[in-house]
């Protein structure tokens, strides 16, 4: 496999905590032999697994990117067992520009993986992760959220694990970190995983891997902050690799399905008729469609294809066809 490019300006086998940068060479009109800088934080110390914690993947999602930011700050590697790999702001000329995708080359990180070496900012950057940071971790953490368009209450995502040891592992992660909600998905993953996502890319490598969805809408909730930070430190207990930290008791966690979308077939204003953590039957109004342009056309009714709960819900108004509205989830165990 070819090599990266991409140069760390951190020595992952040293000890003690150390802040700097991705090096992505990216040669411009401004900057001729310039490098766009990824922000990484690597900790290590003492016998311990490996844990990557990712966020701004999706560079308008934001939970994440503050608290990763917090725990960078917040711990010194005297404090951990093991190594901590952080990247606060994985793509970061998306998170740069508050956008789901990088303005450079209109990447989708998690959207790109395996990457390619010799491909795009946005590829070179997937390339690495996969090949030069998977590699060396146990554990990864991604951190999402609804984005500018869509909005989650905390969720864990996560798959049914391919071997017992995995299992144990992924349910230990969902219950130390001890959101509200898990989406379990019930096919997938695996070292044989063809998904373009981080998550994909760490079942490649054998690496047991979790996702969250943490609020959205291109904002801050201080409450699913909170409750990230939360999450964040009990997981890094239940992995033994915070030897000071006691975690409070755990308060439960929701687990679900995916039943599916429900989708503008319209473009206009879209009305919610459900919020988070209603109740929805197949055949049901959730949501219309106004047409302020033709006052004189009536709004469009959108039903559900689906029965469960509305997981996660569109937050802009102004909607086209294919629009995803909400995520309609049901409780795991029920069909
Ligand atoms: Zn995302």
């Amino acid at each position: 496999m070819a090599t990266s490019l991409i140069n760390s300006e951190l020595d992952f086998d040293a000890d003690g905590k150390q802040t700097g940068y991705l090096r992505l060479p990216h040669s411009t009109h401004v900057s001729a032999y310039g490098w766009q800088p990824i922000p990484i934080a690597v900790l290590k110390n003492a016998e311990g697994p490996t844990l990557l914690i990712m966020a701004g993947n999706h560079g308008d999602e934001y939970e994440g990117q503050i608290a990763v930011s917090k725990l960078a700050q917040g711990l010194e590697a005297e404090g951990i067992r093991g190594r901590l790999i952080l990247l606060p702001m994985t793509n970061a000329p998306a998170a740069r520009a508050g956008t789901r995708t990088s303005p450079i080359d209109d990447g989708n990180l998690n959207r790109a993986f395996p990457g390619d070496p010799a491909g795009t900012p946005t590829q070179m950057l997937a390339h690495y992760i996969e090949a030069e940071l998977l590699p060396l971790a146990d554990v990864m953490v991604d951190l999402h959220s609804g984005g500018t368009s869509l909005f989650y209450p905390p969720t864990l995502l996560r798959g049914i694990g391919h071997s017992p040891e995995e299992t144990a592992m992924l349910m230990r992660l969902q219950e130390a970190m001890d959101l509200p909600y898990a989406w379990v998905f019930t096919s997938g993953g695996g070292r044989r995983s063809t998904a373009r996502t981080a998550m994909g890319a760490a079942n490649r490598n054998g690496v047991v891997s979790v996702m969250t969805e943490l609020g959205g809408g291109g904002a801050v909730s201080p409450e699913i902050l909170t409750q990230t930070e939360r999450g964040l430190r009990r997981g890094l207990a239940a992995l033994q690799m915070l030897p000071g930290y006691t975690p409070d008791a755990a308060r439960g966690t929701r687990e679900m399905h995916a039943a599916g979308v429900v989708a503008a077939r319209d473009a206009g204003l879209f009305e919610p008729l459900k919020e988070i953590g209603d109740e929805v039957t197949e055949g049901e109004a959730v949501a219309r469609i106004h047409f302020p342009e033709t006052p004189h056309r009536a709004p469009v009714e959108v039903t559900s294809p689906h029965t469960g709960m509305a997981l996660c819900k569109r937050v802009l108004a102004r909607v086209e066809i294919g629009d995803a509205l909400y995520q309609i989830a049901y409780d795991a165990g029920t069909r």
